[in-house]
């Protein structure tokens, strides 16, 4: 794809993440989960609002009744942006300390579902939560290491998935009537020359967006056959998500990061840790809202 890659804010997050379009307000949420910052991105002005949420941030969705969802170091939280005010809705993990929320993302019937990590070492201490419309939490499985991108198809029976570390793409059947998945397999293997699968989109055709960290760039795949259809570089090594948005859902937003680079390698990349963004030929679809 020819387009160029354009900067969009210069803000050296340490880890840049979770970008999602607001179709009504016509803003991108992100957050620097590291540095417990929330932002509000408005393309028409070029602002860049930042918040403190005051604990590490791992994903942000909007809700249907008003305000924001966060899942933040200590569990599933509501977020007012008008008070600003967190309120802690639960916490799965209370138990393990070092463990905090990483991506997450709305399904279609507006279930919220976001993972976890270990702060160190990250293994197989993290698991993937869903937090239905009635605010109960169920978790989905465990044995997971460092739990990022989830999307779902467009007709609504298959999730897809990724634990970084595993370095694939996995599908799930999905029931949206019920929020229960089943037969687990890999769809997409990432090859390791183009970095660790991270943050994860899908397009209007059904095609999959996945930002490579490690890898200098996010890519276009078939999920079905397994194929890659595009590649777009961009000038940082660690590229974490990236989410479709502007007007006509035809601009993909891309974060990233400044963490695990050091003093060579950020004179290397000055802009590691800005937002990105890239006019594409293809168009995303509407994030899904939180029911509850
Ligand atoms: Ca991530």
């Amino acid at each position: 794809m020819e387009s160029a890659v354009e900067l969009l804010v210069d803000q050296h997050a340490l880890v840049g993440e979770g970008p999602l379009w607001d179709e009504e307000q016509q803003v991108l949420y992100w957050v620097d989960i590291l540095s417990s910052k929330l932002f509000i991105y408005d393309p028409a002005s070029g602002e860049n609002r930042a918040i403190d949420v005051g604990q590490h941030v791992g994903t942000v969705v909007t809700r249907a009744s008003g305000g924001l969802m966060l899942a933040v170091r200590a569990g599933f939280a509501a977020f007012d942006l008008e008070t600003q005010e967190l309120t802690l809705i639960a916490n799965p993990e209370a138990d393990i300390s070092g463990n905090r929320f990483n991506d997450g993302k709305c399904d279609p019937a507006g279930r919220f579902w976001a993972g976890t990590m270990a702060y160190e070492n990250p293994k197989d201490s993290g698991s993937l939560y869903r937090l239905d419309t009635d605010l109960s939490v169920h978790r989905m499985f465990g044995g997971v290491a460092i739990s990022n991108g989830i999307v779902w198809s467009l007709d609504h029976t298959t999730m897809y998935y990724i634990d970084t570390l595993r370095k694939n793409v996995r599908a799930f059947d999905y029931d949206n009537d019920t929020g229960a998945i089943a037969n687990e397999r890999v769809a997409i293997d990432v090859p390791e020359e183009i970095g660790m699968p991270d943050g994860m989109a899908i397009d209007s055709e059904g095609m999959l967006w996945v930002a490579h960290y490690g890898g200098s760039c996010v890519s276009r795949w078939n999920p079905n056959p397994a194929e890659l259809l595009e590649k777009i570089d961009l000038p940082v090594t660690q590229v974490t998500a990236c989410a479709f948005g502007g007007p006509n859902l035809d601009t993909l937003f891309i974060t990233s990061a400044a963490q695990e680079l050091d003093a060579e390698a950020l004179a290397q990349q000055p802009l590691a840790g800005g937002l990105f963004a890239v006019k594409t030929p293809y168009q995303g679809v509407p994030s899904f809202r939180f029911g509850g």
